[in-house]
Parts: structure tokens; sequence; C-alpha cells
């Protein structure tokens, strides 16, 4: 590993102060992606800032919204009660997210961070790879791509957004709370995310020394119920091939709220807002999901290593669905 020089914030002003006025400077807080890629010498930073002592942690409620501090872990978002009773799927998405271990250490702001799992940018070896050297190309569109995008791809990558959470978050319009040295600004994750374009170095909207601080959840209407459903090759310690993210109000068959986003098919998390269109005032029943799922893959480009994932996103979303209005019956 690329050695590099450690120091502890006392507080989050410095920390941001600390991580600004060095561009080789990170934060490091679970470090569950950080210290991967350093160890596999993606990442060479000469500093990182520890956040972990930061009073970033914990979650607050209110009437209509949980707010879960950047450093609060996966496992205690999922064990937060509020979100078990209000919040289901994101509860589901954590669960199936990392095994106890990562969910321990990792955290909620890491979470939404975390970087591209393909193998080729995570091999300093490969020349090929846009996110890791701009301009050297893309060895995963000739290359070994079954894992990777069909939606919000580019010419220049196809790498898929590989966090399970952040698909019912972005389902649910949650928001992210930023500090920088600027002073704090906020973003809901619907935009904090960016398609790879032609840059797809730059993946979303932080700028360097900007932190999460934390991240604010709507709670869904009392009468909603919602579900996460992940496909993936085997039960654990996996990514989708294929996830969905759903949320809806069902009032006399008729569909009256409806939330869609899918996981493991986009480059970054995938908002069905077609679906949702398509879905609300229409009867819930098996011709209408059909539609909206179609709906939702329709701007599709896939590749010939990931065709299979136009028919099992349309099935994984039908099946998350089916599953929520049987739920409502
Ligand atoms: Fe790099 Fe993206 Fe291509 Fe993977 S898909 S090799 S991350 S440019």
């Amino acid at each position: 590993m690329h050695p590099f020089a450690y120091a502890v914030a006392g507080d989050t002003d410095e920390a941001v102060a600390m991580v600004t006025a060095d561009p080789d400077t990170s934060f490091l807080a679970g470090g569950t992606t950080q210290l991967d890629l350093m160890k596999d010498g993606v990442l060479r930073p000469e500093r990182l800032v520890d956040i972990t002592r930061l009073p970033l942690k914990g979650i607050t409620h209110t009437d209509t919204a949980i707010q879960a501090g950047a450093l609060t872990t996966m496992e205690e978002l999922a064990a937060d009660p509020v979100v078990r009773e209000r919040l289901p799927f994101v509860r589901e998405a954590l669960l199936l997210g990392a095994s106890t271990q990562l969910r321990n250490m990792a955290t909620i702001g890491g979470n939404l961070l975390q970087r591209a799992r393909c193998r080729y940018f995570r091999d300093p070896a490969v020349a090929a790879c846009n996110k890791r050297t701009p301009g050297s190309g893309c060895a995963a569109i000739t290359g070994a791509h079954r894992m990777h995008a069909i939606l919000g791809t580019s010419d220049h990558c196809i790498a898929l957004h590989a966090s399970d959470v952040a698909v019912p978050l972005t389902a649910l319009d949650a928001v992210v709370h930023i500090q920088g040295a600027d002073g704090p600004r906020s973003i809901p994750l619907t935009q904090f995310y960016l398609p790879p374009d032609d840059t797809p170095d730059i993946e979303n909207l932080l700028q360097h020394g900007e932190l999460i601080t934390a991240v604010e959840i709507p709670l869904l209407p009392e009468r909603a119920r919602s579900h996460y459903i992940k496909v993936r090759d085997r039960v654990s310690y996996e990514f989708a091939l294929a996830s969905a993210g759903v949320a809806l109000v069902i009032e006399d068959g008729i569909v009256q709220e409806a939330r869609i986003a899918l996981g493991g098919v986009g480059t970054l998390p995938w908002r069905a807002w077609d679906a949702e269109d398509l879905l609300h005032g229409s009867r819930a029943d098996a011709a209408a999901f059909r539609s909206a799922a179609e709906a939702a893959l329709q701007g599709a480009r896939p590749l010939p290593g990931t065709a299979f994932k136009v028919e099992l996103a349309k099935r994984t979303l039908v099946r998350t669905l089916e599953t929520v209005a049987g739920a409502q019956s």
C-alpha cells in the first residue's frame, strides 16, 4: 500500500478545512470501500483525515422524516424502530446490502459514496478505465461486463452503482446534507449522482473537501406498503443483478401513490419515473405492473453480456409490485 499520513479531526469544520486544503487528502470513515481501494493501489491519498469521532452519528425523528447522521452504521439504521415500522424497504435493502460484519462498520454516508465494483476500475494493471484514468478507454465494454449497467450508460463507462440502500432512498426523495468550506448545502439524492457521460470520473455533485453530514429520509404515509427485492447469483455477500424498491398506496384497487427505483441495472440508483407516472391512478393489477416494468426499462442499452438483465429487471419489478400490492389487499 502507498504510505500515507493519518490525522484525527477534532470537529467537522476542521475536517472539512483539512481535506479542502489538500487535493491529496481524503476523509476516512468506516473505510470498507476506501481501504480496499488503497490496498489495490486504485486510491493513493497522501493523508487520511479520520472523521469517526465527529458527532455525526445517530438518528433523530420527526413526524414526517428521520435524519441519520452520516456516521450512523448500516446496522444501526436497519435496527431503528421507525425504519422497521414505516420504511421496511429501507431496512430490507440495508440487510441485503452487506454482511453483518460490514454493516457494523460501514456508514450510511460511505455507503452512498461507494465506488464502482467494475473489475477493471479496481485493477490498476488494466490501462483502459475512464473512471480511474480519464481518456484511457473502457475495458469493460468489450470485456467482462455481466455485472454492469444497462441504464444511464455512455460510450465511456458502463459501471454499475452497487448500493442497495440508495435504491429505496432514491425512491423516497431522500436528501443528503453536506458541509463544505463555504458552508452547508443540501441535495436531493435524485440529483446527487451524475451519469457517466464523457466524465465517468465525476460521480456526484460533491466537491473535494465537502463532507456528507446527514441523510434525511422522508417517511411514507402510514397506509403505504413497501418492499425491496434483490436478485443475485448467490444469497449472500453478492451484488444485485437486478433489484427493485417499491412503495405503493392502493385504495379500492387503484394506485394512489407509487414510488419505484431500480438497482443492479443503472449507473446510478435508478428512479423509474415513467413507471410511477403510468401506475398513478391505474388499477393495481398484473397488466398495469407489466406495463410499468416495460416503461421502466424502455431506455435500456444492453451489451451482449447484459442482455439478460432487461427481462430480469422487468420481472424483478413486477414481482416487487405484486408483493407490495398483495400486502395491501
Ligand atoms: Fe472503467 Fe467504467 Fe469502463 Fe469499468 S465500466 S472499465 S469503471 S470506464
